[in-house]
């Protein structure tokens, strides 16, 4: 526990004062403890990790430390194999009515060793409308003994029901220090120091992402493409055409590498309510679908849609990134950059770039990712963007 959340010390002080309340602990307020939780965070704030915490210190058997980390309830629950503790980590782009009703029986049930039972959700932003009402119940009125958590990316709370919403006691978990993200890139993903602490400071702190960046060749192709587009900008039309490429990576990855599993949610689901699968390749929702199968394929829609989004707000951190180490460059300010393996390029654009060229590339990055937040069509966006960081960089 201490050593999760050593850079949480809000979140685990709610936990820990939790737990106690949960024990019984002798001064310990019993308003502490909450049945229903929603943890939320930044992508990759380690929001899982904390519920996993959590969930230990409620299994825990030490009776000098709660959440001791080394009993044997804490040791299955952090590992996942403790028999009281449930975890629901959708395999699937969203979590089903089916699924969810089970999860509900297991709710329901008595703990068998330990006092509590504890039900983490993860990604509950993935429910589909009947998983969440099948799950509403649960969390207005859960069992005595039960202890339910839902873990939802902070970027998207819309997605998850108001009423499940309003219904839990609600905690933030930040992003974790660098000096955390290293060590678990380094013992987790068995990454060189050096790499740790590349991935740490270009990801700024997100885990997922830190994760990805020493694990995934096709995230380190894509920051290297966004990072890019700031050198591209001196050389003619280069910049609209790298911008071109990018947007239409981004679109594939974010929609066409889900094509497959949306459509065969859609089927599970159509032989589920009894109809026939459509073959592959016939049209998406038709007017005789029935009105669960619009429904998911509604819900495909939106999440297919925040997928792109995240990937083109990833795209425009890294971009940024440029402009703000050419800014630290320029100040002499001794702060890290975010992009060290790049210094050569943010160098060279800061002995060009005046300071308030920077500044307004900075701002056309953030115009950018407002206008993506307002649908604006991804390659215009990008297009205006680039154009305004040509002026500003004194392009013509
Ligand atoms: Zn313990």
């Amino acid at each position: 526990m201490s050593e999760r959340l050593a850079d949480a010390p809000k979140v685990r002080d709610t936990i820990l004062a939790a737990a106690a309340a949960a024990r019984g602990v002798p001064g310990a307020d019993p308003r502490a403890l909450a049945h229903s939780w929603l943890f939320t965070g930044p992508p990759g704030s380690g929001r899982s990790n904390a519920a996993l915490a959590f969930a230990a210190a409620l299994v825990c058997t030490n009776t000098e430390e709660i959440g001791c980390g080394r009993c044997e309830g804490c040791r299955h629950a952090l590992a996942g194999n403790h028999t009281d503790v449930v975890r629901v980590v959708p395999d699937k782009l969203s979590i089903s009515v089916e699924g969810m009703r089970g999860v509900v029986a297991q709710a329901a049930r008595l703990p068998t060793v330990a006092k509590h039972r504890v039900v983490i959700i993860d990604n509950a932003d993935r429910l589909t409308t009947e998983a969440a009402d099948a799950l509403l119940k649960t969390v207005e009125e859960p069992p005595e003994h039960t202890v339910i958590i839902l873990c939802a990316p902070s970027t998207g709370p819309e997605d998850i029901s108001q009423t499940l919403r309003s219904r839990c006691r609600h905690i933030y978990i930040p992003v974790p220090s660098e000096a955390e993200v290293v060590r678990v890139l380094m013992e987790e993903e068995g990454a060189s120091e050096e790499h740790a602490r590349l991935a740490a400071a270009t990801s700024l702190r997100h885990i997922g992402r830190a994760r990805k960046m020493v694990t995934s060749p096709e995230a380190q192709r894509r920051r290297a493409a966004a990072i890019q587009l700031a050198e591209h900008v001196f050389f003619g039309a280069r910049a609209f055409q790298a911008a071109g490429a990018l947007v239409k990576a981004v679109n594939k990855e974010a929609i066409d590498a889900y094509a497959e599993a949306d459509a065969a949610e859609v089927a599970k689901l159509e032989a589920a309510i009894g109809r026939g699968a459509r073959g592959k390749g016939v049209g998406r929702a038709t007017e005789d679908s029935a009105p669960e199968v619009k429904r998911l394929e509604e819900d495909q829609k939106k999440r297919g849609t925040r997928r792109k989004r995240d990937m083109f707000d990833l795209v425009l951190v890294d971009l940024a990134g440029v402009y703000r180490d050419a800014l630290v460059l320029q100040s002499q300010a001794g702060v890290p950059l975010t992009h060290p393996d790049f210094e050569g390029l943010s160098a060279e654009i800061a002995q060009r770039v005046s300071q308030e060229g920077l500044v307004e590339c900075l701002d056309a990055v953030g115009q950018c990712r407002e206008r993506l937040g307002q649908n604006v069509m991804p390659a215009v966006a990008f297009n205006g963007m680039l154009g305004r960081i040509r002026l500003a960089c004194g392009v013509r």
